[in-house]
């Protein structure tokens, strides 16, 4: 009996913490593409009707800015195109990116856990963290991204699970 519980804990242990061996970098190898090439930017001085269509295009929420050498200057989420909006109506959309970009911008590297990313995006209230190496873009997380890997996880578990207790 007592034999059979370990084999039960050591199975389920490593899934009841996934958040401490889950990492960023799980999520962008799952995302593909090549690092940073991906990632959807626009210039600051482009309007947020070319903002506006260029999320639409790709079907994202937000976007970078990147300065000068490529480092990141900025962020551009749908929320600040319908704040800017709400403020300044149509017209908004003739104003540069620059405008209403966030500048002070949070990021995360590939080694933070998931846990850790989930948490700085709740606790901050946005969905997206551009992740940096060296202080240069390589890639782009969305809440939408972590959930997929969570719930991809669960799946797998719960195969493993099945499988356990079958051949059990
Ligand atoms: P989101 O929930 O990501 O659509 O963004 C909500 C607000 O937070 C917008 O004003 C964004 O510009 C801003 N924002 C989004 N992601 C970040 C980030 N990683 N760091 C700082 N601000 C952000």
């Amino acid at each position: 009996m007592a034999h059979e519980l370990d084999s039960v804990r050591e199975f389920l242990l490593p899934r009841v913490h996934w958040e401490a061996a889950m990492k960023v970098s799980d999520i962008l190898a799952a995302k593909g593409g090549k690092a940073g090439g991906d990632v959807i930017g626009i210039e600051p001085t482009a309007s947020l009707e070319a903002a506006a269509k260029l999320l639409s295009k790709h079907r994202i929420g937000a976007v970078v800015i990147r300065g000068a050498g490529g480092r990141l200057a900025g962020i551009l989420s749908e929320r600040d195109i319908v704040r800017a909006m709400a403020d300044e109506g149509a017209e908004a959309l003739t104003r540069p990116v620059a405008h209403v970009m966030t500048r002070d911008v949070v990021t995360c590297t590939e080694h933070d856990t998931c846990a850790e990313i989930m948490e700085r995006m709740t606790a901050r209230r946005f969905r997206h963290l551009p992740v940096l190496r060296d202080n240069m873009l390589i890639g782009l997380i969305s809440i939408g991204d972590v959930v997929k890997q969570r719930v991809d996880e669960i799946e797998r578990d719960a195969e493993a699970m099945r499988d356990y207790i079958r051949t059990a």
